[in-house]
Parts: C-alpha cells; sequence; structure tokens
C-alpha cells in the first residue's frame, strides 16, 4: 500500500480554522483524517502540511512511526508548533487508515482499551471578543455553570481572569475570585472546577490569585504562568494547595521532559493536534506515567481531533479526563459521520474501524477558511499583553 496524496481541507469554525487533513492511498476508498488545527498560524500549517507531503507520498502509510521518524528527521529544520501540528494531522490520518484496513478501533491498536468509558468535561466559554471574562459579571459564570451541569456534565473549565497586569489589583483578583465562590454554590462539591490563567499571570500573581481561592477545592489551575518557564511552574505548584496543569503548547516529548523530571504540575495537557499526534502522545503520556502523574489532553478543536484524543484516552492508563467542545458552531455535527457523541458527561469504549469518524466534505466546503477574529490584548497602559 502507498500513500498517493496528502490534501487539507479548511473549515472555519468561528474561533477557529480547522485544519483536516487527509491522507489518500492507492486501496480504492481507503484514506485516514487527522486535525492540525492551529489557529491564527492556519495557512502556515497548510504549508508544513504540503512540506511533509512531499517526504512522504509513495510510502506505506500502514508504517506509522516509520512515516513519523520521516517527518520528524528528513528535514534539517525540525520542530516549533507549526510543523508539529502539521505532523500531528498526518500521524492521526495513518492511524485511521491503519485501523480502517485492519478492521480495528486505534485504541485497539494501541494495545486494547484499558477503561470502560471516559469521562468529559465542559469549557463555560470565554474565548471570544463577547466572552465573559471582558464583559460580564461572576454571576454570569454560575448560570453557565449550571446550564453545564443540567447536561450532565461533571466537571468543567473557564477563564476568570481578564487579561493582566504583571501584578494585578486586588479588585481585579477578587472579582475572579468572587466569580469561582458563586460558581461553587451553584453546582456543590460533587462537580469539578478547572481555572485556566492561559499565562496571562506571573507566577507571582497567579500565586496572588490562587490564595484567594483554597476554600474552593479546584479540580485543576492550568497555565498559570508562562509553560517554557518551568521553574515559575515549580514556585506555584509549591505554594498552592491544588493541582497545576500545563502543556497545550508544548511539542514533542522533549520539551515535556523537564517539565516531569522537576514534578513542574500535576497533570500535563499535550494537545494531539499539536504535540506530534497519537503516536507522540502516546509516549509523552507514557513519560508522565513514570512521574505518577496524569495526562489529560488539551482539545478546543474540531471533531477529528476530539476522536483521536478519545482513542489515546482509551489507551492510556494514567488518562484522567477530556476536554470536548459542543456549542462552537451550530453545524458542528453535521459535518461528521460517526464519532462521539461529546454532548454528555462521559463517552463509552470506541468500536467502529480506525478513528470511527468521517468527514462530509460537502458540507465542510460550505464554510471555508475566514481570518480567524483577531485578539489584540493590551496592559491598561497600552503596552502588549499576553492574551
Ligand atoms: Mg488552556
Amino acid at each position: 500500500m502507498k500513500i498517493t496524496a496528502i490534501r487539507t481541507l479548511v473549515v472555519h469554525a468561528r474561533m477557529r480554522n480547522w485544519v483536516l487533513v487527509k491522507v489518500e492511498t492507492d486501496q480504492p476508498g481507503l484514506y485516514g483524517w487527522g486535525e492540525a488545527t492551529l489557529e491564527w498560524k492556519t495557512k502556515g500549517v497548510v504549508g508544513a502540511v504540503q512540506d511533509l507531503s512531499v517526504l512522504l507520498i509513495g510510502q506505506d502509510p500502514r508504517r506509522v512511526e516509520h512515516c513519523w521518524q520521516i517527518m520528524h528527521h528528513q528535514y534539517f529544520w525540525r520542530g516549533g508548533i507549526t510543523n508539529y501540528s502539521a505532523m500531528s494531522g498526518i500521524d492521526q490520518a495513518l492511524w485511521d487508515i491503519k485501523g480502517k484496513e485492519v478492521g480495528k478501533p486505534v485504541c485497539e491498536l494501541l494495545g486494547g482499551p484499558v477503561r470502560d468509558s471516559m469521562r468529559l468535561y465542559d469549557h463555560l466559554g470565554g474565548g471570544s471578543l463577547e466572552g465573559m471574562y471582558r464583559t460580564g459579571e461572576p454571576e454570569s459564570f454560575a448560570e453557565l455553570a449550571k446550564e453545564s451541569v443540567a447536561r450532565g456534565f461533571t466537571a468543567f473549565k473557564c477563564m476568570p481572569v481578564p487579561i493582566a497586569e504583571y501584578i494585578e489589583s486586588p479588585a481585579v483578583l477578587k472579582k475572579a475570585a468572587r466569580a469561582v465562590e458563586l460558581m461553587r454554590l451553584a453546582v456543590g462539591d460533587s462537580v469539578d472546577i478547572m481555572l485556566d490563567l492561559h499565562a496571562r499571570t506571573t507566577s507571582a500573581a497567579a500565586i496572588q490569585f490562587g490564595r484567594l481561592l483554597v476554600d474552593y477545592n479546584l479540580y485543576w489551575f492550568e497555565e498559570p504562568c508562562w509553560p517554557e518557564h518551568i521553574d515559575a511552574l515549580v514556585e506555584v505548584s509549591r505554594a498552592l494547595p491544588f493541582p497545576i496543569a500545563t502543556g497545550e503548547r508544548l511539542v514533542g516529548r522533549w520539551e515535556f521532559r523537564e517539565l516531569l523530571e522537576k514534578r513542574a504540575v500535576a497533570i500535563i495537557q499535550p494537545d494531539v493536534s499539536h504535540c506530534g499526534g497519537i503516536s507522540e502522545a502516546r509516549r509523552i503520556g507514557a513519560m508522565a506515567e513514570t512521574y505518577s502523574i496524569p495526562m489529560a489532553c488539551h482539545n478546543p478543536q474540531g471533531p477529528v481531533s476530539t476522536a483521536s484524543s478519545l482513542h489515546v484516552a482509551f489507551a492510556t492508563p494514567n488518562y484522567l479526563i477530556q476536554e470536548v467542545v459542543r456549542a462552537d458552531v451550530p453545524w458542528r455535527d453535521e459535518i461528521v459521520i460517526g464519532g462521539f457523541n461529546v454532548n454528555q458527561g462521559s463517552v463509552s469504549t470506541p468500536t467502529a474501524p480506525g478513528l470511527g469518524i468521517d468527514i462530509n466534505e460537502t458540507v465542510a466546503l460550505k464554510h471555508p477558511w475566514e481570518p480567524e477574529v483577531m485578539m489584540p490584548a493590551f496592559h491598561k497602559d497600552g503596552s502588549v499583553a499576553d492574551w
């Protein structure tokens, strides 16, 4: 069997363009889907897929690891999140082909399911210009939290901290803490709450904020500072009494090594569409297992990324919980054939061959590429802030 073509299908889905990757073979009707979505770098990823396809046309797609090694080694310049996202999309598609060819779900090829169901967590939103974190009041978080629980979710994540100053005022921090307090009161102690700081804060500000939250028993505190500042993450982890999580912006097992060696976080969050695909997520998960650290793959992307993440989840013993997006665009389910129903608190073991998903390309083509929404962020004095 040979790879005959690698194509991208870009689907504009409000916050981001989904970069769907289709790997075609010389076997009639046998192809695989992957996802390489990397918002604001969409054209770069599409180009990186084209660059990598030069290496892979003519290769046997069933030799997934061999193809991964070719993508990683055969060009002098390697690494970087754009290149790794392209590699990730292709890697997922190769696993999809391999599963379809033998009639087995990908998680079966990864050693078989290690659990019967996978817990999902919801996202309350806040990633858009109209998001609550810019305009809303603490009460709006509690309302969204109750809606999420009513849908069957037992865990959710939100972003109550606005674009932050290097050191934030008590007024801002107390308002964000009030949002957390109201969410906890609204959903009770049996629902898990995760906060994403989006690395808007310095480690010092994150610790200040975290100390206001000790009574609310957070499930995790995500990206409290820049993820490449491993020692700063160690500071936050040692200073606060709840688990710290990071990893969505790190790629390849090498970028996770120091994080694990220093026990800088309690949970790692590689993204299966950025970190190097299913193959690399598996390796990163195994590295984390060595340190008794659980993994929970980041996944705000489209349906192929979700399917790939869940196959890793079902085959990885130290997998904690899976992020899903259910309400980004109303036609989300229309472009998908098969796949997982993520509008609920958990999903059961997949049984369909490959990733168990296909794309309705006719519907997908109705939503062509558009520029992503710009998210300029500035401090009060006009200097540039982290978004
Ligand atoms: Mg995050």
